[in-house]
């Protein structure tokens, strides 16, 4: 036998997510442990990498094995396809190894031609329902596998309705489905230029390619993107029988939680549908009843999925998100996997489930995405604005936090505006997965439509973006650009601030300010604390900024950029004045009078970190950077340093670069003007010096760093000036302090080099923005604007900027730690490049054997866990 790509229900397991996919497996799990599941197979994960592999198509190995399988089913279900006297209907689904939900496609009651619906409508006993199915079956068709555009489907159900003067679907009767289904047929027909298909197998091959294909959609690759999926692991395809919940009053469909997705409490939640097929609840077309009316409803049936419920749960040990349906008053299990939550509900459940004695702490630490950290420090109103504030409507608290920005009506719109740098809450009848990038760069959603589990909702929760869902009562016009709410007309571009958390709306901007965070959090974040062994250290330049990342646990500061204390318009005169001094006494007299703002400022930060380490970097940027660039400005700086305007143009003329970038900044500035590295040392060890004196307990050792190095010389160059200045500052306080002198390493030479470097410096910092930079050649400034076709073109998965290249760029990280550690085996080893604060870089440098990661401040809890996920995923780092 060849090798195998489909495997019934009953074959499989919990551990086979890779082939089976996420809901494959757990279907398989639930099989083999007697719950009540419509049966079928799984075609697998590897059918899907081959169907690529093989130029887009399914292998008549593939398809004779999809057919066999289906003889199987056909048997363990005791029905047969397009068989009008035992019909047998299938669903069609995508599922992949990590959950993706809303990203790719499903076809329901698949099976279905003009003879066997007669056949349904007698086997059931039920025209109405045969035919509802039929029509649902015709448009999802359509849509999912010929790509036909939905609004056509849904204008002529709109036209029906008007006709017969009704308001609902389920108003619509036998006849009117049927009319409906033929009306579908010609669309079909006059579009495609054939016939819908009536053979019930090329129904099923057409929509497994679907499936197929649907992983390469535009929505799955921005998923995949921002949740680190590879494009290599394929999705599973999963074939089974239909149940119907639309098969009258008796019968239903819902989506339920063990505990509640938002807050994390112990509580059945969820929502369901009578006389109702699973897409009904997602869409959000009709409002769900709450799960817990279902035990006045269908008590025994109630009953019966609370239990399965919680035996899921205890298998598990973890909350689980399930959709079940009912038909004829029999329940089954249609699907269950580890529910999606916010942060505060991951924190509490994972609590909660080591206080229950379900897991361990490890366990738990593990549990919780450190990217959804992100969502517990993000903000909430103003509370005093609040308070003066009246909302205008109120929808469901569908996604916590607040949100303030600008309506737009369109994800196009969200993403555009963003992009320019506003802020926009996006407003919309309904999300659908297309959405998916407008969402994202909006700071809230509201739509009009859809329940708690509806898309928006769903979606926007795992972003851990604020979103208000199901707002009714929004009279909207969304190609008007306008939408009215409790008397009120909001249009394009005008302000409203949504409350996540209480489903309040408001027309007009609320301030909003930083999260607090506790409780859970504490406990939590201690646990991850004690596993790591990586430090967590932060990017931070100003003492406000240092203090906030010591409130969220950062260890010392990796990086203080120095020149952004430059900026400051007190300051900015001095600055300029030092760039267009043409001598070193004219350079050093301007120096003196930046000499006390920066030592005040060292000396500030010193406070804020009460001891805690700081790595301060020297002068980085090119000079051009700090000089004027507007006609006022000039000819008023030209005043002040009393030099013509003509003069003081020809100095910012020569100061242009080509390529600033790998022109005349970093360490090169300081082998050029010596007497700025020797400012900078004297502002550093002076601030050290006093701090001390004041804080004895402290015992500052200050470390200062020399960026963009690429020679050895050149390092031995600045480190001389620095190690002159500082022993004689040190030598005249009469006083005994230790310094560190250290470099970055972000030129590919000091990586190729890093034993030489080593020699010198004593710690190096991976400055992984300039060797991402300059590994790929690509500008940090410009690469934006190219890598969408490189992601769409399956050349690069995500942006090397954000998520380290671990192949590329990776290999020099470990090539110079190993190369330092070779020349001074105790070396201190940090990042401090923009990858410090994201969980994947972050367990490569545990894996690398780093010391630290430096972060932004609000990055630091996130890198905390991702530390300590590292190091329970692979024990001690191979480098140490
Ligand atoms: C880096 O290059 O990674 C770095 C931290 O320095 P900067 O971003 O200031 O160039
Ligand atoms: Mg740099």
């Amino acid at each position: 036998m060849g090798h195998k790509y489909v495997y019934l229900f009953s074959e499989g397991n919990k551990e086979m997510r890779g082939i089976l996919g996420g809901k494959g497996a757990n279907l398989a799990e639930m099989t083999v442990a007697g719950m009540p599941v419509p049966q079928g197979f799984t075609v697998s994960t590897e059918a899907c990498t081959k169907y690529y592999e093989d130029g887009k198509v399914i292998s008549p190995e593939i398809e004779g094995q999809i057919k066999e399988y289906l003889g199987k089913m056909e048997e363990i279900c005791g029905k047969k396809f397009g068989d009008p006297a035992n019909p047998l209907l299938v669903s069609v689904r995508s599922g992949s190894r990590a959950s993706m939900p809303g990203m790719m496609d499903t076809i329901l009651n698949l099976g279905l031609n003009d003879v066997v619906v007669e056949g349904l409508a007698s086997f059931t006993g039920n025209e109405r329902f045969a035919y509802d199915s039929y029509r649902r079956f015709v448009q999802m068709y359509s849509d999912v596998v010929m790509e036909m555009s939905k609004s056509e489907f849904e204008k002529i159900i709109d036209e029906m309705k008007k006709s017969k003067g009704v308001e609902l679907d389920t108003q619509l009767d036998a006849n009117d489905l049927k009319e409906l289904v033929k009306k579908f047929k010609a669309l079909y027909k006059d579009k495609m230029g054939n016939d819908f298909p009536t053979e019930p197998f090329e129904q099923l091959m057409g929509a497994v390619t679907a499936v197929f294909r649907s992983w390469d959609n535009p929505r799955a690759n921005v998923y995949r993107r921002m949740n680190d999926i590879p494009y290599s692991w394929g999705t599973a395809v999963n074939v089974q029988a239909m149940v119907f919940g639309n098969s009258g009053d008796n019968s239903g469909t819902g989506v339920a939680f063990t505990r509640d997705p938002a807050t994390g409490e112990r509580v059945l939640f969820g929502e369901y549908l009578i006389n109702a097929q699973g897409e009904d609840v997602v869409a959000g077309i009709r409002t769900p009843f709450p799960i817990a009316h279902l035990k006045d409803q269908m008590s025994a049936v109630y009953d019966e999925f609370a239990t399965i419920a919680q035996n899921l749960e205890n298998h598990y040990k973890d909350m689980q998100d399930m959709e079940f349906t009912i038909e004829n008053g029999k329940l089954y299990m249609l699907q269950t996997r580890n529910g999606k939550r916010t942060a505060a509900a991951a924190l509490k459940i994972a609590v909660d489930l080591v206080d229950e004695g379900m897991i361990s702490e490890d366990e738990a630490v593990l549990r919780v995405d450190p990217k959804q950290l992100d969502a517990l420090l993000h903000p909430q109103f103003d509370a005093a604005a609040i308070k003066s504030a009246k909302p205008i409507g109120k929808g469901l608290a569908a996604s916590p936090g607040a949100a303030c920005g600008r309506t737009v009506f369109t994800a196009e719109d969200a993403k555009e505006w963003a992009d320019k740098g506003e802020k926009v809450v996006l407003v919309r009848l309904e999300t659908s997965p297309e959405d998916i990038e407008g969402m994202a760069a909006a700071q809230g959603i509201l739509t009009v439509r859809g329940g708690m589990t509806s898309h928006a909702a769903v979606v926007a929760r795992g972003m851990g973006t604020c979103c208000v869902s199901g707002c009714g009562e929004i009279r909207i016009d969304d190609e008007a650009k306008f939408f009215e709410l409790g008397g009120q007309t909001i249009k394009e571009g005008d302000y409203i601030s949504l409350d996540g958390t209480t489903g309040a709306i408001y027309g007009e901007a609320i301030p909003t300010v930083e999260a607090t965070i506790s409780g859970n959090f504490d406990r939590f974040m201690q646990w991850a604390d004690s596993r790591r062994t990586l430090k967590v250290r932060t990017n931070a330049d100003t003492p406000k900024d240092a203090a906030q990342a010591v409130k969220y646990g950062a260890e010392g500061v990796g990086l203080c950029r120095t020149e952004h204390m430059f900026f400051e318009a007190s300051r900015i005169k001095a600055i300029r004045e030092m760039i267009v001094s043409k001598t070193k006494e004219g350079r050093e007299k301007a120096l003196a009078k930046i000499l006390p703002y920066q030592q005040g400022d060292f000396e500030e930060m010193y406070r804020v970190l009460e001891g805690r380490p700081m790595t301060i970097r020297f002068l980085d940027p090119p000079l051009h950077e700090f000089v004027p660039t507007k006609e006022e400005d000039i000819v008023d700086l030209a005043k002040e340093l009393s030099i013509t305007v003509e003069e003081l143009k020809t100095i910012i003329e020569g100061l242009h670069e080509f390529n600033p970038m790998m022109g005349h900044r970093g360490c090169r500035l300081a082998v050029t003007y010596p007497e700025i590295a020797a400012m900078q040392t004297t502002a550093v060890i002076n601030a050290a010096i006093a701090v001390n004196k004041e804080h004895p307990e402290y015992k500052i050792v200050p470390e200062i760093m020399i960026p963009l190095v690429g020679e050895i010389k050149e390092l031995k160059f600045v480190k001389d000036i620095v190690t002159e200045t500082a022993d004689k500052l040190i030598a005249d306080a009469g006083i005994d302090m230790q310094y560190h002198v250290g470099t970055m390493i972000e030129i590919p030479r000091a990586a190729l080099t890093a034993d030489e470097i080593a020699k010198e410096a004593e710690f190096f910092s991976f400055g992984t923005n300039d060797l991402t930079q300059m590994a790929f050649g690509f500008s940090r400034d410009d690469a934006g604007k190219f890598l969408d076709a490189y992601y769409e073109n399956k050349i690069y998965e995500f942006d090397p900027f954000a998520k380290l290249d671990q192949e590329g760029v990776g290999k020099l990280v470990q090539m110079a730690a190993d190369l330092g550690r070779k020349t001074r085996p105790d070396i201190k080893l940090g990042i401090c490049g923009e990858h410090g604060g994201d969980p994947s870089s972050v367990e490569f440098c545990h894996k690398v054997g780093l010391d630290y990661v430096s972060c932004s401040p609000f990055r630091v809890p996130i890198a905390r866990l991702a530390a300590a996920q590292a190091a329970l995923t692979h024990g001690d780092a191979i480098g140490k």
